[in-house]
């Protein structure tokens, strides 16, 4: 269907065919809507993408993005600093951030262990999550993982490695439907969520 389009407009449509959640009707669409957008518009959009790929660095501590070498959760000086919250992306900060009830530090996994996708502890940020634990004292862990097979195997997985240096680990998840994504999920049903995190 790609090549009854001109050549240029063709290949706009396949590179945004590639991003997630869009498929050929949406990626066709906002071509065109970026076809018709003014040229100082659409130079605005490449520079803004430009922009994110040179500037955002992940930070060294908990593996959030940020555009200064150290995150601006990290750097921040009124959060609490004995309370840790584990996630497997960056956008589930977001997620935390939005219930505004948590005001500790994060660390980013990357990911969660899927054997099924090739994904074990070596391929997640956990050594060093180890590493950071032992040598700080943290009042509470949270492991904020999605309720789904692989979130609860790496929930498992962390609690033991983590058990030995912390002396309360919770998990979030009741509340959240069984298989959801902290993504998807509305931010009362979050604040709810993190409310009713359990001790593991
Ligand atoms: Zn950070």
């Amino acid at each position: 269907m790609i090549t009854y389009y001109a050549k240029p407009l063709a290949k706009l449509i396949n590179k945004l065919s590639g991003f997630p959640g869009v498929g050929s009707k949406s990626a066709q669409r906002m071509a065109f809507y970026i076809l018709n957008l003014p040229t100082e518009e659409a130079q605005a959009l490449c520079e803004a993408i430009i922009d994110v790929k040179q500037n955002i660095k992940e930070c060294p501590i908990c593996h959030n993005f940020s555009s200064n070498e150290i995150c601006e959760i990290c750097s921040a000086a009124n959060r609490e600093r004995d309370k840790l919250c584990i996630v497997a992306e960056v956008k589930d900060i977001i997620s935390m951030e939005k219930t505004n009830e948590f005001h500790g530090v994060y660390h980013v996994l990357g990911g969660v262990i899927d054997p099924f996708n090739k994904k074990g502890p070596d391929n997640l940020n956990i050594k060093d999550l180890v590493e950071r634990v032992s040598k700080n004292t943290f009042e509470e862990v949270i492991i904020a993982v999605n309720p789904t097979v692989e979130g609860d195997t790496t929930a498992l997985y962390l609690s033991g490695l983590l058990k030995n240096f912390v002396k309360k680990i919770t998990r979030i998840g009741s509340g959240l439907p069984v298989g959801a994504d902290m993504d998807y999920v509305d931010q009362a049903t979050m604040t709810k969520a993190l409310r009713g995190r359990r001790e593991m």
